[in-house]
């Protein structure tokens, strides 16, 4: 058995570097990964990071097994890699593998921004009842008048946390069920009634109508979990009548699809529109984000969150669903939720 033969069977990229510096074997891996053929050359024209090159002439002088951190930019993404540098005494050499740890920095990375955010939404009301806590205590002890004004936004600012605790709840439970593919058979169109009776109290509030087209004529049954899709259109429904027009009207729309190419079968697609101020395209890719907004004061001033998209994206998901949206400045803004279709027999 050859070296090259044994180098072929790692996966990982890898290369072996001889006394003087010179790659004499690369894996296809390797190949992959550094775009050219480097063997015969010296390891620094391919390797232009110090700490591994010191790692590389230390190891070839006798020093033991090291792992070094490699940073690389590949097709515009910052990549992380764990170099491992072994000896290997009987060729006087020593062979570098590279393990992508990108992903694990990632998730790193999100969980402790997840944390500073989570951090920072619960502050913000916290900082404003401590403050009128004191106001109370002194300033306006005994103004009923201001007591009553205060009270009423700490109500507010209570319910705010009230809402982010129980958003944080829901996406902590859809991301653990998002593999749990569901399997109730669920009527959708009852379901969408059923939330825009629930709306209409805040519908009303702003003087919008929420007017519905179903046009399946045929069943509108899905394999899914009721009380998340009901959570689904009421985040599209409740965000359309939060952002769209006041007096303005919402529409939604339930209609089959005979073929969606994405489930290879028929689908049902239910379309949330409203003719409010829309949202610029730049924002469409990033609406799903957790905590992302548009327009951070307007969001908080109507009492969001920023996790409503967020987990409408996870639900559908975990239904094996599409979400696309359209918006377009001045016009309004479209919400599609494509779901396949199951027959109930
Ligand atoms: P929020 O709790 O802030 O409403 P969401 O996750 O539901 O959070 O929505 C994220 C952001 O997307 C909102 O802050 C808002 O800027 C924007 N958005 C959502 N729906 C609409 C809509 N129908 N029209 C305009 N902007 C919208």
């Amino acid at each position: 058995m050859s070296l090259n033969e044994v180098l072929q069977a790692v996966p990982l990229p890898a290369l072996m570097i001889s006394p003087d510096q010179r790659v004499t074997h690369q894996n296809d891996a390797a190949l992959d990964f550094f775009g050219s053929n480097l063997v015969g050359r010296h390891v620094a024209t391919a390797i232009r990071q110090p700490a591994l090159l010191e790692t590389v002439e230390a190891v070839l002088a006798g020093a033991p097994i090291t792992s070094v951190r490699y940073l690389m930019s590949k097709l515009g993404r910052e990549l992380t890699f764990d170099v491992h540098v072994a000896p290997v005494p009987s060729e006087t050499s020593v062979i570098l593998t590279f393990l992508d740890v990108s992903p694990h920095e990632e998730a790193g990375q999100m969980r402790s921004d997840f944390v500073a955010n989570v951090s920072h939404e619960l502050r913000t009301p916290l900082t404003a009842l401590s403050g009128f806590i004191e106001t109370l205590r002194g300033p306006a002890r005994d103004d009923p008048e201001a007591r009553a004004r205060f009270l009423d936004i700490m109500d507010g600012e209570a319910n705010r946390m009230n809402r982010l605790v129980s958003d944080l709840l829901s996406l902590s439970r859809v991301e653990d069920m998002e593999r749990l593919r569901p399997t109730d058979v669920i009527e959708l169109d009852q379901v969408i009634q059923t939330v825009i009776t629930a709306l209409s109290p805040a519908a009303k509030d702003r003087r919008v109508q929420v007017k519905t087209e179903f046009t399946s004529d045929g069943p509108t049954t899905v394999a899914g979990d009721r009380d998340q899709l009901a959570q689904v259109f009421t985040n599209l429904i409740e965000n359309a009548i939060k952002y769209g027009r006041k007096g303005g009207s919402v529409l939604v729309t339930l209609r089959r699809l005979d073929m969606v190419s994405a489930f290879k079968g028929p689908g049902l697609q239910i379309t949330v529109q409203d003719n409010g101020d829309g949202i610029d395209p730049k924002h469409l890719g990033r609406l799903t984000e957790r905590f992302y907004r548009v327009d951070d004061h307007r969001s908080r001033a109507l009492g969001g969150t920023g996790l409503g998209l967020a987990i409408v994206k996870h639900i559908i998901n975990r239904h094996r669903g599409r979400l696309r949206i359209e918006s377009t400045l001045g016009e309004g803004s479209s919400f599609f939720v494509t779901l396949p279709q199951t027959t109930t027999s």
